[in-house]
């Protein structure tokens, strides 16, 4: 079920239960304020999940109330997971849904790391 972006943070959805560590995941990454782990159903040979560690709904969310450290912190890690799996060459897609248009599933951040294969044309 897609999730409205504008509601407030819900602590209960299943990406802060894996920060909290109360569900396993695919760890590939984790730093200060980053974790990234496999996708539960990866759409391409490559799917990574890379989530700030704060309490964050989505992308404008995060712009909005993160501190700079955060997001710094947050775009270097996702840039360092593509660099430690050798996603550089030939090339990776990040993607972020934010609300129910873009059929997000999940009311915390988290970009999409796709790779593996030629990805074709964005999807609209
Ligand atoms: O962007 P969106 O919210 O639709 O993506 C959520 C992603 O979280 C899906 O790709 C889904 O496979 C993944 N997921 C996961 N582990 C879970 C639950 C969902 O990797 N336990």
């Amino acid at each position: 079920m897609p999730v409205d972006a504008t509601l407030p943070y819900d602590d209960s959805n299943i990406f802060a239960k894996i920060l909290r560590g109360e569900i396993p995941c695919t760890k590939v990454y984790e730093d200060d304020h980053a974790l990234a782990f496999n996708d539960i159903s990866p759409q391409a040979p490559t799917h990574i999940l890379v989530i700030p560690k704060g309490a964050y709904v989505s992308w404008d969310d995060f712009s909005a109330r993160g501190s700079d450290a955060e997001i710094a912190g947050f775009v270097r890690a996702v840039g360092a997971v593509a660099r430690d799996a050798g996603l550089v060459a030939p090339g990776y897609r990040l993607l972020a849904n934010a609300g129910t248009h873009s059929l997000q599933e999940v009311p915390h951040l988290h970009v999409h790391i796709v790779a593996g294969r030629p990805l074709g044309p964005l999807l609209v």
